[in-house]
């Protein structure tokens, strides 16, 4: 980046990870120029900010963003405290974005539309290396405009790219016109989103924990709501993994989770189809019908997609990226978070060297950067961005020295961004089964909640 070093630094997404990065760069002397999509930082967990974390606060904070908040008279929260996403937004990533240092560098309302070299597409190899980026962006105002910049940090996140309802990695048919009867994939059911589901026949896909989470709310709505209606569909021939081992279950909460939730489909509140690999949705009326491959139908006012989330790899087209062809993570990384073969807590720290892409000064961090996998930690992506900034600012040996010390929380269990559904054809055992025997809570989006 040396003679370009004059111009900013592209950081895309205002998450916790982007902030990071834009805190790590300003700590270095570079100057981060942040484009959020959505209207503030946060945007992204803003949808869920109604569920639980799993991790505390000690390791869900970033060492360079908490400097600039404690210098202008932050107090950290109880560090051994599960936020809500909600808490991380008020109490972390909205005082870090105001900050003087951060706000006149945030762009909100700015969407990351496409990234290339200057003068420069694909296929042009001549003096890639001394093009300045170009990053081009659709802002609030309904203009587009480019922006030069001298390196581009990738942290726009998943979150707006679900997995599909269809079975084989595509949308079902239909899947795209019935937008209207499809919800948000964590949606605040006995809360903001309340009226969309009281008195429904909702319709819950997927079986990760999300899933559960949802179908555990939907009971607890259904029991002040008594129309409503919960069904839930599976690929598998099984709901046993989410169902889990009960009291025998290695982590306690997943297997309360589990518990709870086959008390409900005993009980008939939750009617379950396994094997149900869903080939089409068709609008009937007021509903949409969801039909599964083996011509099995259900009538429903409302599906949940729980069915985990992908990358958006269309913004980075003209970039010569080199990723893992299962995973779509930076090819080096893939094979250590591949969600059918990794046991969590064996990926080992990582930054700038395994990340790096034959595109120079150009990097995938924050949960992007675990493409399909979901088991990605924030304290992952904190170190990552750490050690992304420190070969930006050619201190090569603070790049390569990686400082990640995992403590001993479970790392996964999370299928905030997995396939969420059981293959109906065996394959090996998933990661969510074999990884994290850890005493502490674990699971992604559990809600506070009795049932
Ligand atoms: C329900 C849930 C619970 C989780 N719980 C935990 C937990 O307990 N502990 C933990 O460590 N991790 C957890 N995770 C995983 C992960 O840490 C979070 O997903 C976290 O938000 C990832 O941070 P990020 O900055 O990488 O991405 P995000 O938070 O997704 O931020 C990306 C940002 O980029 C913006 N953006 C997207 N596209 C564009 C574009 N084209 N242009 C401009 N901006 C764009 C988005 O609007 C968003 O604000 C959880 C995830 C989920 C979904």
């Amino acid at each position: 980046m040396d003679s370009l070093n004059k111009l900013p630094v592209a950081v895309i997404g205002a998450g916790p990870v982007g902030l990071a990065a834009a805190a790590h760069l300003l700590k270095r002397g570079l100057e981060p120029l942040i484009f959020e999509a959505g209207p503030a930082a946060g945007a992204a967990i803003e949808q869920w900010r109604h569920i639980r974390l799993f991790s505390p606060w000690r390791i869900n904070i970033d060492a360079a963003s908490v400097r600039l908040l404690e210098a202008a008279g932050w107090e950290a929260p109880r560090p051994t405290a599960l936020p809500y996403g909600g808490d991380l937004i008020d109490q972390y990533l909205a005082p870090l974005a105001a900050l003087p240092v951060i706000s006149p560098r945030l762009h909100t309302g700015a969407r990351v539309l496409a990234v290339t070299r200057a003068g420069l597409d694909k296929t042009h190899s001549r003096s890639r290396e001394a093009a300045p980026f170009i990053v081009r962006v659709e802002h609030a105002d309904g203009g587009t405009r480019d922006h030069t910049v001298a390196a581009v940090i990738d942290a726009s996140g998943t979150w707006h790219t679900r997995n599909p309802l269809g079975t084989s990695g595509l949308p079902a048919t239909g899947e795209d016109a019935a937008g209207t009867w499809i919800s948000a994939p964590l949606p605040d059911v006995t809360g903001r989103d309340r009226a969309s589901f009281a008195g429904r026949r909702v319709l819950v896909v997927g079986a990760g924990h999300s899933a559960a989470n949802t179908l555990i709310s939907l009971a607890g709505l259904a029991k002040e709501e008594p129309q409503t209606r919960i069904l839930w569909t599976v690929r598998g021939a099984s709901a046993g993994k989410v169902l889990g081992g009960g009291d025998a279950d290695g982590l306690p909460a997943r297997g309360q989770l589990g518990s709870r939730l086959r008390r409900l489909v005993e009980a008939g509140t939750v009617e379950l189809h396994t094997g149900f690999g869903i080939s089409s949705l068709t609008a009937r009326a007021a509903q949409v019908r969801v039909a599964a491959v083996d011509g099995r139908t259900l009538d429903v006012d409302v599906v949940v997609p729980c069915t985990g989330f992908r990358p958006d790899l269309g913004i980075l087209r003209e970039l010569r990226l080199d990723l893992d062809p299962a995973v779509e993570a930076p090819r080096q990384l893939g094979p250590l978070i591949d969600p059918e073969f990794h046991s969590c807590g064996t990926v080992p720290p990582h930054g700038a060297r395994l990340l790096a892409h034959p595109e120079q000064d150009f990097y995938i961090v924050g949960t992007k950067s675990y493409g399909r996998a979901p088991t990605f930690l924030l304290a992952t992506g904190y170190e990552q961005v750490r050690s992304v900034v420190a070969a930006l600012a050619g201190d090569r040996e603070a790049a390569d020295t990686l400082r990640l010390e995992f403590p001993g929380t479970g790392a996964c269990s999370t299928d905030a961004g997995t396939r969420g559904d059981d293959p109906a054809v065996p394959t090996a055992e998933p990661a969510e089964d074999s990884c994290c025997g850890t005493p502490e809570p674990v699971l992604v989006g559990l809600p506070n909640q009795a049932v």
